[in-house]
């Protein structure tokens, strides 16, 4: 069920702080589930699936107001269940009263309307998900029909990842974990999902991450949750009639130009699965841009093998910029870097550490980002770091804040990067410029794929435990999980640049951390070749 497939992966702004246009940006990795769609023949349905339509619903503003939902389950019940149950959250990652704007819930079977009783979580803190429960009276009898209308969030409340389903531009998007309920109970494992677009007129594209239109989605019904979805006139590229592994889809008024920046996106795409190589080919992917009129605006959130970047209206000084391209960067790396099993608060320095990593150095090494700014992107990601209040706080610590302060929130990002520039240098340094970072994850992430191995937390301390020949546990625990400081070798970021001490200001406060700055004499591209001794590749 969803609580279990549930996997943090925080924000990267700062709560109260306008970073960027786009405001607070968020990314999340829901943890994969095996929800992606499959392919597009539509075979022979199972006897157990769900058939689900969404139909959008404008209200007399022209503003779509609710999606309505109708939907067919199919075969039985799991073995040992006998009552249906259904679940909805009360509280997804921020989004707030998901279970109390589900309206007209009507399940019917051929005795008749189902009867429920209710019964809820104990709210989790920090804005993190619980569920509400239903629980039919009596015995059923499948196919059964479930349908209601879900009310489109309203603005206000607290910012987080857009999984909310709110209006813009005559269309809706948001997540199926912002909107739905699902039978959680039934041996269904595979559902159809299918649109009603007729509110919107000709040339409306109803798209989620499984797939435009009419799509196949692997696994239980709760699987639909998570999914982008954007319905209406959208904006789309590349145009419809071309065939593409990358297409990208908007609903407003973005203050760059859509088409040139994902553009810019389909080719970084295409530079991380050579890069990381182990999804091979790398899957269809899909971005989902909105842009909204009232806050909460959202931010860049990446579910299975797509993103949502959510943000307000764009402001006069950004008229002819670029998009948030280093959001884009971290939000395709998500796909290939996953996470590890367990617990999200335990392990999110591993995801979003490991993420943050690459998004500073990989587009740097495909060429994407001038030398200077690679420079400067350390300097703010060091910055962050050293003067965060959260710097020495405990994974535990920083669950219970969530997403209460994205800068405390963000400490996991921070210290994970830097753990992964910092092991870098100790792979380099304990194979004599043989061994690499990058060699030893695409090794983990292909045994990770075939499920060859589980990869937790101890899991990944034995690999490189293994690389080093020093045993790495106690260092991650006190690390990640305790909050020690961790001062990276100066060449972790490649030999181009060089870290050193230094004191960092903020706030009227010194901070003992560290600067990066060039060396000169490295060329860009020669700055991740070899081992710091300049051993060759
Ligand atoms: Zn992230």
């Amino acid at each position: 069920m969803a609580e279990a497939g549930y996997l943090e992966q925080g924000a990267r702004a700062h709560a109260g702080h306008p970073l960027r246009a786009a405001g607070a940006i968020f990314c999340l990795l829901i943890a994969m589930m095996g929800c992606q769609a499959a392919g597009p023949a539509l075979p022979a349905e199972p006897d157990a699936s769900y058939e689900i339509t969404l139909r959008p619903e404008l209200g007399e503003d022209g503003r779509v107001d609710a999606i309505a939902v109708t939907s067919r389950l199919h075969g039985g019940l799991k073995a040992e269940e006998s009552r249906l149950k259904l679940s909805a959250p009360v509280v997804y990652v921020n989004v707030m009263g998901i279970a109390d704007r589900i309206q007209d819930l009507r399940v019917t079977d051929k005795a008749g309307p189902v009867e429920f009783t209710l019964e809820q979580d104990d709210p989790v803190p920090g804005g993190f998900p619980y569920f509400r429960h239903w629980t039919a009276t009596r015995d059923v009898e499948l196919p059964l029909d479930i349908s209601y209308r879900a009310l489109v969030q309203p603005e206000g409340g607290p910012s987080g990842p857009a999984f909310g389903i709110r209006p813009s531009k005559g269309g809706v998007s948001g997540a199926g974990a912002g909107y739905m309920i699902v039978p959680v109970n039934t041996e269904s494992s595979l559902s159809v999902l299918d649109w009603d677009l007729t509110e919107f007129g000709p040339g409306a594209v109803g798209v989620t991450t499984f797939g435009e239109g009419r799509v196949l989605v692997k696994g239980p019904p709760a699987a639909l949750m998570q999914g982008w979805l954007m319905a209406g006139q959208a904006g789309q590229y590349p145009p419809k009639e071309e065939d593409s592994h990358f297409r990208a889809y908007w609903l407003g008024d973005f203050p760059f130009d859509v088409a040139a920046e994902m553009t810019y996106a389909k080719d970084l795409y295409d530079f991380f699965g050579e890069f990381f190589a182990y999804l091979d080919p790398a899957p269809d992917y899909r971005v989902f841009l909105r842009q909204l009129d009232t806050e909460p605006y959202g931010g860049a959130t990446a579910l299975a093998n797509s993103f949502m970047l959510s943000r307000g209206p764009g402001l006069p000084e950004e008229v002819g910029g670029q998009s948030p391209r280093s959001t884009l960067a971290h939000e395709m790396i998500h796909m290939w870097v996953g996470g590890l099993s367990g617990d999200h608060v335990r392990t999110n320095w591993f995801s979003e550490g490991l993420t943050t990593y690459y998004e500073y150095t990989v587009p740097f090494r495909a060429g994407r980002v001038p030398m200077e700014d690679y420079v400067s992107g350390l300097n703010a990601l060091s910055e962050r770091y050293y003067t965060n209040p959260a710097r020495a706080m405990s994974a535990i610590e920083i669950g219970q804040v969530g997403f209460n302060d994205g800068r405390v929130r963000h400490a996991p990002y921070e210290r994970g990067a830097l753990y992964f520039a910092d092991l870098d240098s100790r792979i380099r340094e304990a194979s004599g410029g043989a061994r690499t970072l990058d060699m030893l994850l695409r090794e983990v992430f292909t045994l990770r794929q075939s499920g060859e191995v589980e990869l937790t937390i101890e899991a990944w301390s034995d690999f490189v435990s293994e690389e080093l020949g020093v045993e790495e546990a106690a260092f991650i625990r006190a690390l990640h999980i305790d909050g020690a400081l961790i001062y990276p070798a100066g060449d972790g970021f490649g030999r181009c640049v060089r870290g050193v001490p230094a004191a960092l200001e903020a706030g009227g406060e010194m901070f003992e951390g560290m600067r990066w700055e060039r060396v000169e004499g490295v060329a860009p591209e020669a700055c991740f070749d070899g081992a710091a001794e300049g051993a060759s590749p």
